[in-house]
């Protein structure tokens, strides 16, 4: 008997969605991705895919492009405000986990699977934003979008991202995001505004007594071929505020706010264009990753703080375990409890040392800074080998 492919709606094309219908082919399913951006243009600042996200990368055949239009991350170094070196993590990432970390922007790394999702003939409809979800016994799932369409499959597959629609029908008056109360500013720089100051391949980070600032390669282009990251306390300012401000005001703002830093933030801040605001959020654990034909993954599932890096990686982690677990052809409630068992402790782990980290980046009273410092200097190894269960994992091995 020909056992006819089955079809999955699925809603988000951003990392999780795409790289989730690419698995699924080899699972029998076709795919439809609806995605509600208007078009595929790439958005976001830059981002690290640390080792174990690259593992999937590299089950995607899209791991060298990565470390080709990226900048692999050969460790992380620590300073403070005044430039005294704390320590150091994240060393040796290749040798120690069999993939090394890439930094690289987030547009990207979303152009790249979307390439392939598009050149494997899976179909994209953008403008398609979700609405309402209809889950009836014997007849096709539907989903219905914001102008009017709808389509049907087999089952929905929720990868929509922190502000997602498909929560909502999985976890009615469920948890909602947050915001933490940190702001997040970012973007892209020239790559010599970091080669003037001898920067070399490190993602560094600098703790502040208020906030925090990173910067790092992330393409060997010289136009944004560096991005930065700056968190600080939001002092109860929403970032629509931030927004709706100008570029030269933003710079004005970031500027005041690090005013002091040691170099090459002034530096940066200066050749900052185009800067991206982001508010910080945070949400509650969900009760149910998955309802009758419909799961969760990615941000949708267990959207976490930035703070860990973590959240590109474990939502193409999601993607590849999903897909292995749906090609054993189990019903669909099965394998989406066999799912969120495997995939929920390894996700909530990540998303409380996500959260863990983000309390460093809050405002200190002079002395607690010094404190930190001091902490960080003595218990920067032994934190550094905590983190490795973070990237030892491969989803491809299980
Ligand atoms: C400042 C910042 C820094 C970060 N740094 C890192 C990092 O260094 N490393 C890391 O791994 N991660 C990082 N992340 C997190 C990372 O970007 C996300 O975790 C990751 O993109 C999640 O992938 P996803 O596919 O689940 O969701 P997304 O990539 O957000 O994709 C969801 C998609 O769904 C679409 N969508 C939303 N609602 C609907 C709807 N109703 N209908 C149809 N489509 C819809 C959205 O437009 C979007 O394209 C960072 C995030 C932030 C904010």
């Amino acid at each position: 008997m020909i056992r006819r492919s089955r079809k999955a709606i699925i809603i988000g094309g951003g990392i999780a969605g795409p790289a989730t219908a690419m698995f699924l082919r080899s699972a029998g399913f076709e795919s439809q991705i609806f995605e509600a951006r208007p078009r595929a243009a790439g958005i976001g600042g830059g981002l690290q895919i640390a080792p174990n996200g690259m593992h999937v990368l590299d089950e995607l055949g899209l791991a060298d492009e990565m470390v080709r239009i990226g900048s692999v991350a050969e460790s992380m170094l620590f300073t403070n405000q005044s430039g005294r070196f704390l320590g150091s993590i994240n060393r040796d990432m290749r040798e120690r986990f069999g993939q090394p970390a890439v930094n690289v922007a987030r547009a990207a790394l979303s152009d790249a699977i979307l390439a392939q999702v598009r050149w494997a003939g899976i179909e994209v409809s953008f403008g398609k934003r979700l609405v309402r979800i209809e889950d009836l016994p014997d007849r096709p799932i539907a989903a219905h979008f914001d102008d009017g369409t709808m389509a049907e499959g087999d089952l929905l597959i929720g990868a929509d991202g922190v502000h997602s629609s498909v929560r909502a029908h999985v976890n009615p008056g469920g948890p909602v995001p947050f915001d933490t109360g940190l702001v997040g500013f970012g973007g892209f720089i020239p790559r010599s505004v970091l080669e003037k100051a001898g920067v070399g391949p490190h993602v560094m980070m600098t703790l502040g007594q208020r906030g925090s600032f990173g910067y790092g390669y992330c393409s060997s282009t010289e136009d944004n071929g560096a991005m930065w990251w700056d968190t600080q306390s939001s002092g109860g300012m929403d970032a629509s505020a931030f927004r709706a401000m100008s570029q030269e005001q933003l710079k004005q703002h970031i500027r005041a706010f690090h005013a002091g830093w040691h170099d090459p933030i002034p530096q940066i801040i200066d050749h900052a264009r185009d800067i991206i605001v982001t508010d910080t959020l945070d949400i509650a654990t969900l009760p149910q990753w998955s309802r009758g034909r419909v799961v969760l993954i990615g941000d949708a599932a267990h959207a976490t703080t930035p703070h860990a890096g973590q959240g590109a990686s474990i939502a193409l982690e999601d993607a590849l375990r999903l897909s292995r677990l749906l090609r054993r052809g189990e019903e669909f409630g099965v394998t989406f409890a066999k799912f969120e068992a495997e995939r929920r402790p390894r996700a909530e782990r990540i998303v409380a040392a996500a959260r863990r980290n983000g309390g460093s980046k809050g405002d200190m009273s002079r002395a607690g800074a010094l404190m930190r410092d001091i902490a960080i200097k003595l218990l920067l190894p032994v934190f550094a080998r905590g983190q490795d269960w973070m990237y030892q994992y491969n989803p491809r091995v299980r």
